[in-house]
C-alpha cells in the first residue's frame, strides 16, 4: 500500500494488545476499499490513557477502538458519549469527528448481527446469558429489546442481579439476575431457545473447562459461545455433537469491528474477507 502525507490513521489501544486481531481485519477492510487509510495497534499502560487520548485528539487520529483494560476509563476523556455506550458503560469505538471525539459501543451490536448472520430468531424466545461482565454486559442491552424472557447468571450473583436491574427498562418482558450454579443452569436450560456464554471459561489456555454439562443441551436450541480462541471451545464441540446449532465468538469480534468501521467511513466492510483472516490467524496461532 502506498502511505502518503493524507494517509488517514485509526488504532486499537490497549494493554496487552500484541495478540489484538483488529489490525489484520481493519487494514483488510480499507485495502480492499481502496482507503487511503493505516490501522496500527498501540500498547497504552492506565497511567498513560489520558495523555494518549491527547494525543490521538492532536494529532487528528481519525478515529480508534478501546479494549481492555480502558474501556470504561477512557470515558471521561472523550466529548460524548453515545446513549447505548452511557447505558453499557464503556466504550470500545472513538469517531474523531472535525476534533469531536465520541464515544460508541459496538461490541453488543456485533454479537446481534452476528446472531441475525446465523438466523437465530431472538423475538418471544427465551435466552440464557452466563456472565455479567464488560462483553456479557454490552450484548444483554444490545439483546434485550430483542427477546422473549433474559435470564442472566453469574459467578458472582450481585453482579447478575444489578445487570438484570439495569436492563428493566429496556425489556417489554422479564429479566432476571441469578446465581449461577449447576441447579439454575439445569432449571434454566431446560426450556431455552438460546444460551451464551458470555464468560471468560473455555477460553485458551484453558480450553477444556466448560460451565455447562453436555445432558443440559437440548436439540432446537442454540449455544453461542463469544470466546473466539479457540475457534472451537468444548462446549461447542458438546454442542455440535448434541446436534445442537452452535455458533462461536469470530463473527461477534468482526461483526463489532465492522460497525467500528462504518461509523468511522460511512462504508460496509468486507465481513467475510475480514472473518477468514482472522480464523486463519486463530489456526496458525493455536497450531
Ligand atoms: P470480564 O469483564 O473479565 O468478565 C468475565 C466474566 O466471566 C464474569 O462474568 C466472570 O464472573 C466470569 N467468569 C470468569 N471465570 C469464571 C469461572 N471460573 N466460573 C464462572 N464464571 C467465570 O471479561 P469480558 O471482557 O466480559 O470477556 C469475557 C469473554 O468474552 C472473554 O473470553 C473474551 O475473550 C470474550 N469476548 C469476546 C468478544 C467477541 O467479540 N467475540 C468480545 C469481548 C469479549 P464473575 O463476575 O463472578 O467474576
Amino acid at each position: 500500500m502506498d502511505i502518503s502525507s493524507d494517509t488517514k490513521l485509526y488504532a486499537v489501544i490497549g494493554d496487552p494488545i500484541e495478540h489484538s486481531f483488529s489490525p489484520l481485519m481493519q487494514n483488510i477492510a480499507f485495502q480492499r476499499l481502496g482507503l487511503n487509510s493505516v490501522y496500527l495497534a498501540f500498547r497504552v499502560r492506565s497511567q498513560d490513557l489520558e495523555s494518549a487520548i491527547a494525543g490521538m485528539r492532536s494529532l487528528g487520529v481519525s478515529g480508534f477502538n478501546v479494549t481492555v483494560p480502558h474501556k470504561v476509563s477512557v470515558m471521561r476523556y472523550l466529548d460524548r458519549v453515545d446513549r447505548l455506550a452511557v447505558d453499557i458503560g464503556a466504550v470500545n469505538t472513538v469517531v474523531n469527528e472535525g476534533g469531536t471525539l465520541i464515544g460508541y459501543n459496538t461490541d453488543g451490536e456485533g454479537a446481534l448481527a452476528a446472531l441475525r448472520e446465523e438466523g437465530v430468531e431472538l423475538k418471544g424466545r427465551k435466552v440464557v446469558l452466563l456472565g455479567a461482565g464488560g462483553a456479557a454486559k454490552a450484548l444483554a442491552f444490545s439483546i434485550a429489546p430483542a427477546v422473549g424472557k433474559l435470564i442472566i447468571l453469574n459467578r458472582t450473583e450481585s453482579k447478575a442481579r444489578d445487570l438484570a436491574s439495569s436492563l428493566k427498562g429496556r425489556l417489554s418482558s422479564a429479566v432476571e439476575g441469578r446465581k449461577l450454579t449447576e441447579t439454575s443452569l439445569r432449571n434454566e436450560l431446560a426450556d431455552a431457545d438460546v444460551l451464551i456464554n458470555a464468560t471468560s471459561v473455555g477460553m485458551y489456555p484453558k480450553a477444556d473447562e466448560t460451565l455447562v454439562k453436555r445432558e443440559f443441551l437440548h436439540r432446537g436450541m442454540t449455544v453461542f459461545d463469544i470466546v473466539y480462541n479457540p475457534l472451537m471451545t468444548r462446549l461447542l464441540k458438546e454442542a455440535e455433537a448434541a446436534s445442537v446449532h452452535a455458533m462461536g465468538g469470530v463473527k461477534m469480534l468482526v461483526y463489532q469491528g465492522a460497525l467500528a468501521f462504518e461509523l468511522w467511513t460511512g462504508r460496509k466492510p468486507p465481513v467475510d474477507e475480514m472473518c477468514e483472516a482472522v480464523e486463519n490467524a486463530l489456526r496458525r496461532r493455536t497450531g
